[in-house]
Order: C-alpha cells, then structure tokens, then sequence
C-alpha cells in the first residue's frame, strides 16, 4: 500500500509550483505533521496536509519519496491548518509560505533526532506553578466591562481611554479563564516590541513566569523555539507576542487579545501582508475563542463594526465595552493648542510652551517632546546654487545626521560623510533645513542651558528614537533612566509616544504634527489623531503624583490650524466625534470601511515598465467574472517612487463587497503569473498584491 503526501513547502513567493508538492509514503503521514522532504537539490522542513491512498499499479508521475517525519513534535492541528489556508487565500499567497513563515526559524534546520532530544529535555522541566491574587479593586467601568465580556460572545471592542485600566480588564479576563480551565491558552498581541517587558512582567507577575511565552522578532532563534514549543505543546498558558504570534499554534486557545488594535504595525509590510488583527478576529471566531480588541482610539474599521451600547442593535457585530475614566482621580491631561500663526516666523517652541516646560523642571517634573522625524534635519541643501541632498538611488532626500556627520538615505540605507563644500559649487555655507529629533535636542539644550534644577544642577535632555536605541538593550536602558527619574525633558519620536507607563511625565508635546492633516494618505488623519492621544495618555498617569505636586497634566499642540476639526475633538478628547466626522467622509468618497480595496504593486529598472505590467493585468483583469463590481484605477508611481534604484508603481482597486473583490483577486492570480513570461513582464522585478492595503 502507498500513499501520496500533499506537503506544503516555502516556494518561492508566486512560484508556480502551486500550494502543496505530492510526496511519496509506504505509511500514512498524519496531516499537520512536521517533515523533511527533498526540493530540488537541498531537504527542506514542510507541513503534510493531505494524506492520500494511492491505488495499486504505476503511478502516473514518478514522486520523490518524503523524508523523515518529525514526529516527536504533535502535528499542527486542523485549526492551525484552517488559519494558516484562510490567510493565504484572503492574501493571495502561497499555502506554503505562510506556513513556513508562521513557524519559528530554528525548526527548519533541526533534524527529526536533534528535535526529539529537544523536546526530551524540555518535558523534564516542572509545570508552572498559580495564578497570583491580585490586589487592585477594579473600577466600576471595569467591573461592568468584564461582566459582559462573561455575558456574550463577542468579538469585543474594549473602548477605555489611556489609563483607564485595559490591561488589567485583559489580566481578569485571562485569570477568570484560567480559573474556569486551568489547560486553557490565552493569546495576548501587543504591537511593538518595545511595549513588550512593561506588559510582560504584569503578566509573569500575575500568572508565574513559567505560564508566559513570548513570541516576537526580536527573540534569538533558540528563544523563539523555546516559546513556540511551549505555546503548541499546551504548557504555556499565555503567549504574549507580536503580529507573528497570531500564527502560534496553541491547542487550547480559548482567548485572544488584541492591545492598541488600531496600531499599524499589526499590518505585516512585508512578504505575505496580513492584518494581525484582522486574523485574530477569523481565528477567535474559528476556534470559539472570545476576542477583544482594546484601544483609546480604535481603527476606524473596528469601530464601524461595533454596537454603540448594551443592546443596541445598531452598527456592526462587536461589542463595544466602554471605559472613558482614567483610574483613580486622573483626568485626562489637559490639551493646550498654541497658533502658530501668532508666533514670530521661524519659531520652533512657542515661548508659552517653553514656560510650562519650564515651570516642570523647577518642580522636578518630567517633559516629553515628541517630534516623528530622526535625525538632525531631513535635508541639507546649498543657499547659492540649490544642490539638496538627494540620495542617488532613491527619489528622496538623504537626513543630515550631525552626530558622525553623516548624509543618510532612511529608505535605502545609503550613507556618506557630509561634504565639506557644496559639492555642486563649491560654496562652504551648506545648511540643514528643517529639523529632526536629533537638532531639536540640540536646540533644547541650548535653551536651557542655563537654568538650573531644584537642586541647583543642570537640565537633564534625552532622546530616544530609533538611533539612539540602534544598540541591544540600549532602548530598555534609556526608558529606565527616564522612569527613575534621571531626565527632565524627554525628545523623541513616535517610539516614546506609545504605551508607556511614564509616571512622573505631566507635560507631552506635540511640535509639528501638521504634515499629516493634509496627506494625499487617507489614513493620514486618522494616525494623528491616535498618535496624539497616546501622546497625551502619556501625560499624568500617575494621578497621585500629578496632586500631590499641584501640577496639571498637560498636552501641548504647535500647530497652524488650531480650528481644525482634529484638533477641536482632539482638545475635548473626543474619538467618538473625530470618528463620526472621519466616516462621514469616508462614506461620501466611497473609502474603506465603505469599500474594500486591494493594490497590485509592480517594480521595476523604469516606471514605463512597472506602469506597463499593470496596465497589462488591468486589461486581464476585464475577462473576470465580478470584474465590473470593481473599480480599477489607473497605475500610478508610489509616493517614493524610486528606492534603490527600483521605480515602484502600483493601481488600486476597490469594491463595495469584500467577496466580489476577493473573487476578482483569486482568478487573478493565475493570469499574473502568466503575464510575468509576457513581454509586459519581462522587465518586472517583481509584483505583489496586498489586500486591505494600509496606505494607497
Ligand atoms: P491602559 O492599558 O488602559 O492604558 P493600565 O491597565 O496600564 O491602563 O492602567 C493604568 C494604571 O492604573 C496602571 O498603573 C495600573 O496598574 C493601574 N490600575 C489599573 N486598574 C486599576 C484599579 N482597578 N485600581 C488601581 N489601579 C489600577
Ligand atoms: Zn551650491
Ligand atoms: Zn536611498
């Protein structure tokens, strides 16, 4: 008797090798089981899928035989397989990638033996011991929140301000979980990395450092193992991960947790482009595991598709838990806009806000200046002739970093010393324009140079971006400086903006957040108007502190349109208003979440041929079956239409039904890929389509 193995391996993306390669067994392999198999000339790792009987007599094509099966390891379960083949169709790629891709890097070199040893040693280690009582009482929202999170189904759109306590509604809804299935599994996905210790030592604390994993990229190969290992093999309770960790196998998963579900970086850039948080709510419904998707300012697409209140029918099919207190007696900071329009030209800090920051040193407070662009200044340019430092490569200017003096290209990664003359015209007198975290550093220190602390010492300045945290640990290092106290005025971009729990900060500001009320990205407002909130949230979270010192926990604003609607539901806190008059316009303009949208993106050595590919699977697109529901824009260049030398183009498409555009996209596909060998494709470097795209 023989069997025909259909494994899922990792082709190369839109390799048209099809999803699964058939492999040959004298035994049956169980579907979900870990194997070797042989491709090409090299034995990679695959997951079986389909196990079939083959008939007596010749085979009609001669198959390689399967290699070793890891079986020491409990096959993938059917669930897992579900998630895994739902996301590689809803995101057009291979079944094979994604699957590969949702394991942790390390098992595909281990051999079926060195994997057995593994696990020998692993099951040898004691259980976790319980779940520690915990000492808070809850606020009434809280306690109302949970109790309907027993009560229904959900998904739940946990709607709570920064501080009014979400996390800890996650921390009870876990423990009541577990309380009720000790074998249960909670998945709880935060959005960055470095919000991860914070939350994961709340956690560890509550449930004993043994029931927690976590799963992010910026674990060792040997540490992810370890955690996915835990995390399928049932014994630990609770994974606590980034957008990957939605793919954790988790036998017992009855829970998922999606913190700051609005956030961006739940939306993978890259490969196969998945929403994390959109998976969540596919597996939570598969698996009859409750969700909760938490922010203080959900994606507009969550709370479209909430109920306002407790038995409304209204709106769409989450539940909307609400928690607009912060805890304690904490009142959300207060939000000062300063009208830039009234400041003398050039001003970087409005001298009121200069004052309050001021005010703060002498009480030993802590300040936080948030501006989202690194470096010294973004360009640098020549006053005589013109010459700006464009980047060679890319159709973007190179950041002037002052530190190692340094002209770098932040999207190529192309770097050169600073010319000492303009190298156009030789003019000496080069001069950055516009400014970065790294000159607003610079400028701060200067302006308090000379004012002194309470204790007579100088003003502590810091800054945290993504080069000053370019080290292991350094970020870590530098947050703890701030929270012990040992910076007065904190600079940085969006890293410091979120999450957070600061409690000596009572003054945030915002110095330039205009650029984003009028971006051609329709997202563009909606992303300020969370990133200032979390900026905000960051302000007074320690309510006792901010009492005890007198002070006013405040959010300071420099703006040019301090009338515009932003700002006004901004200043009184207001998403639900912001929210409203967003999808207003988004309904009008028939945008998501109206309308469902997909990008087919194609690159290229010039725009005329990435612009000519699509332009030639727009006409394939035509013969489809749905064709006519979608609308398909015509191809235009990417925003950077050049990065490293490879001209980028892309055409949108949008439907009022996400089905007929999915349909559309799958009988796409096949033509693509053919058009890929026509003189159309030829010069193509690549094409990819991304579904529900988070920027157009
Ligand atoms: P969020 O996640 O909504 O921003 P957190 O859960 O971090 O808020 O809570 C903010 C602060 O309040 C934290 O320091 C937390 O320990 C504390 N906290 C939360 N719930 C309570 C409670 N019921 N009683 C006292 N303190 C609480
Ligand atoms: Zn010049
Ligand atoms: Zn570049």
């Amino acid at each position: 008797m023989s069997w025909r193995i259909d494994v899922a391996v990792q082709t190369p993306a839109h390799s048209a090798l099809g999803d699964v390669l058939s492999y040959a067994s004298g035994v049956r392999v169980t579907p979900g089981a870990l194997v070797r198999v042989p491709l090409g000339r090299r034995e990679v790792l695959g997951v079986a899928w389909a196990a079939h009987q083959e008939d007596a007599g010749p085979a009609a094509v001669e198959l390689k035989p399967i290699g070793a099966v890891l079986d020491a390891l409990a096959p993938l379960d059917e669930a897992w397989r579900d998630l895994v083949a739902f996301a590689a169709r809803y995101y057009q790629r291979s079944l094979g990638e994604i699957a590969l891709a949702a394991l942790p890097p390390q098992l595909r070199d281990l051999s079926a033996v060195q994997l057995a040893r593994r696990l020998k040693r692993k099951r040898s280690d004691s259980p976790p011991g319980g779940v520690s009582p915990c000492a808070v009482a809850l606020s009434a929202e809280q306690t109302e929140a949970l109790s309907r999170f027993e009560a229904e189904a959900g998904p739940f759109l946990l709607f709570g301000s920064t501080g009014s306590g979400k996390t800890e509604v996650y921390l009870r809804a876990v423990a009541a979980l577990l309380a009720r299935e000790p074998q249960a599994q909670a998945l709880v996905m935060v959005p960055e990395i470095n919000l991860t210790p914070q939350l994961e030592a709340r956690f560890k604390e509550r449930f004993g450092a043994d029931s927690v994993v976590s799963l992010h990229s910026g674990m060792t190969n040997p540490q992810r193992l370890a955690s996915w290992l835990a995390a399928h093999s049932g014994a630990a309770r609770i994974v606590l991960g980034t957008r990957m960790a939605v793919f954790a196998s988790m036998p017992a998963l009855r829970l998922i947790v999606v913190d700051e579900e609005h956030d961006p970086s739940y939306k993978q850039q890259e490969g196969a482009r998945y929403s994390a948080r959109d998976l969540a709510v596919w597996r939570g419904r598969r698996e009859s595991a409750k969700v909760i998707l938490g922010s203080a300012t959900p994606s507009l697409e969550s709370w479209h598709q909430s109920r306002p209140a407790a038995g409304d029918d209204a709106g769409g099919r989450y539940v909307r838990l609400s928690m607009p207190s912060r805890i304690g007696t904490g009142a959300l900071p207060r939000v000062r806009l300063v009208d830039m329009n009234l400041q003398p030209p050039k001003t970087v800090l409005s001298a009121a806000l200069l004052d309050a920051i001021g005010q703060r040193i002498a009480r030993g407070e802590q300040s936080m200046v948030f501006l989202n662009r690194r470096g010294y200044a973004p360009v640098l340019a020549c006053a005589d002739c013109g010459w700006k430092s464009e980047c060679p490569h890319c159709s973007a200017y190179r950041v002037f970093h002052k530190i190692d003096r340094t002209l770098r290209c932040h999207h190529c990664g192309f770097t050169e010393r600073v010319p000492r003359a303009c190298p156009e015209c030789g003019n000496l007198d080069i001069a950055p324009v516009g400014r970065g975290t790294e000159r607003l550093e610079e400028h701060l220190g200067e302006l308090f140079a000379a004012v002194r602390r309470p204790d007579g010492s100088a003003v502590r300045i810091a800054r945290i971006d993504a080069d000053s945290t370019r080290k292991q640990g350094a970020l870590e290092s530098q947050l703890a400086a701030v929270h012990s106290g040992e910076v007065d005025v904190l600079v940085g971009t969006q890293m410091i903006a979120k999450g957070h729990d600061f409690r000596r900060i009572t003054l945030v500001a915002a110095i330039n957040p205009d650029g984003a009320l009028f971006s051609g990205d329709f997202r563009a407002p909606e992303r300020l108007f969370s990133l200032l909130m979390q900026s905000a949230g960051r302000a007074g979270r320690d309510a006792a502190y901010v009492s005890a010192q007198g002070a006013t926990a405040e959010m300071w604003i420099q703006t040019h349109h301090p009338q515009h609607p932003l700002f006004v539901a901004l200043k009184r806190h207001d998403y639900p208003a912001f929210a409203q008059g967003e999808l207003e316009d988004r309904a009008a303009a028939g945008m998501p979440p109206f309308a469902f949208q997909a990008l087919l993106r194609a690159d290229a050595r010039t725009q005329e041929v990435a612009q000519a590919f699509l332009g030639a699977a727009n006409a394939a697109a035509d013969a489809l079956a749905g064709s006519d529901q979608v609308t398909r824009y015509p191809a235009v260049p990417l925003a950077i239409q050049r990065v490293a030398n490879v001209e980028r183009a892309q055409m949108l498409l949008e439907s009022a039904s996400r089905a007929v555009l999915q349909r559309v996209l799958a009988g796409w596909q096949p033509l693509l890929h053919e058009l890929r060998r026509t003189p159309e494709g030829k010069g193509v470097i690549r094409w990819l389509v991304d579904v529900d795209p988070h920027s157009i």
